[in-house]
């Protein structure tokens, strides 16, 4: 919370006691201005299948493109959003973007399975099942192109009713991901009753694979695991040829991360793509 608040750089709501302060007001506001004048923009992360060398998916990573600071990464106002509440309409017009760009790559012929991020709060709200539906019924999407990606901690604030929401997501056909696994609490039991299909470890783990015989033993346990309850295992992070090609004799069944590509624009995702396949 504390890291958060750090890389936030703003005071949080609990901290300023009554009411918003005039600075959260003007940044909510800032946040507004921002996706109306349309200064989010997603990049896309390619998910490689690691026997078979195909590029399988994408992960959607917002970036707020701002007029005077540049790129910002999620990481400095995600948390501000999700404590002001400003996350309740980042999401959906995100889940929206995501949605069309399926459809444009579906219809160019490109099959591609397009993950999201969700917050916590996104879990609890009432109107991200009928969204869901809304999307896939305007844009004719088969359900399974799209996946969500939620973390552990999503479920802490209540469990019943985003487990609730988490089923009748996976009943619509969604695809479900548990991501940064193994960082957060009470894994294994929700990895246990969660209606998931991929289990993404973390990449804390994936990164000193080389080094540390400790994180080897636990992604390679993490793959062992995810297989037994029939997940879809995902390594993040992969930086290098080495952490790769182990990952791969280990097993794991798809990959992400600098050493396959960085997250890029959607043209640049395109044309990388094509490049690839084509030589
Ligand atoms: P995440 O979902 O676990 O995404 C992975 C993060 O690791 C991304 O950072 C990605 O750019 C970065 N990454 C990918 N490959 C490598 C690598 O090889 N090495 C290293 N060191 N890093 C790598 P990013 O884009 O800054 O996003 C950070 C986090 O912000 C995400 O973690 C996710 O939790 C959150 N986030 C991003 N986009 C969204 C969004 O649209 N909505 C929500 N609610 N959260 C988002
Ligand atoms: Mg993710
Ligand atoms: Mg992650
Ligand atoms: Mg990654």
């Amino acid at each position: 919370y504390e890291a958060k608040r750090r890389q936030c750089g703003y005071m949080l709501a609990e901290e300023v006691g009554e009411g918003p302060p005039p600075e959260h007001l003007s940044l909510i506001g800032e946040m507004r201005q921002a996706l109306e004048h349309r200064e989010f923009i997603l990049h896309y992360q390619p998910k490689l299948a690691l026997a078979s060398d195909c590029i399988v998916g994408a992960e959607a990573l917002l970036r707020w493109q701002h007029p005077e600071r540049g790129l910002v990464p999620p990481g400095r106002f995600i948390p501000f959003a999700e404590q002001t509440g400003f996350i309740r309409e980042i999401t959906p017009w995100l889940l929206k973007e995501v949605a069309a760009q399926a459809a444009v790559w579906r219809e160019s012929g490109l099959s591609v399975v397009l993950s999201a991020n969700l917050s916590a709060r996104d879990l609890l709200n009432p109107d991200l099942v009928t969204l869901m539906q809304r999307l896939l019924a305007i844009h004719e999407l088969p359900p399974s192109i799209l996946c969500l990606e939620i973390t552990e901690s999503a479920l802490m604030e209540d469990p019943t009713l985003a487990l609730s929401h988490l089923a009748e997501l996976a009943a619509i056909g969604l695809k479900l991901s548990i991501d940064d696994y193994g960082a957060g609490q009470a894994s294994l039991s929700y990895v246990k009753s969660l209606p998931v299909h991929e289990l993404k470890i973390d990449q804390s783990f994936v990164g000193s694979l080389a080094t540390s015989p400790k994180d080897a033993a636990i992604v390679r346990s993490t793959i062992a695991l995810g297989h037994a309850l029939g997940l879809t295992v995902v390594a993040e992070g992969i930086e290098s040829e080495a952490d790769l090609r182990w990952l791969e004799a280990a097993g794991c069944d798809i990959g992400q991360g600098y050493f396959i590509s960085r997250p890029l624009t959607a043209d640049a995702f395109a044309d990388w793509l094509s490049t690839r396949q084509g030589g």
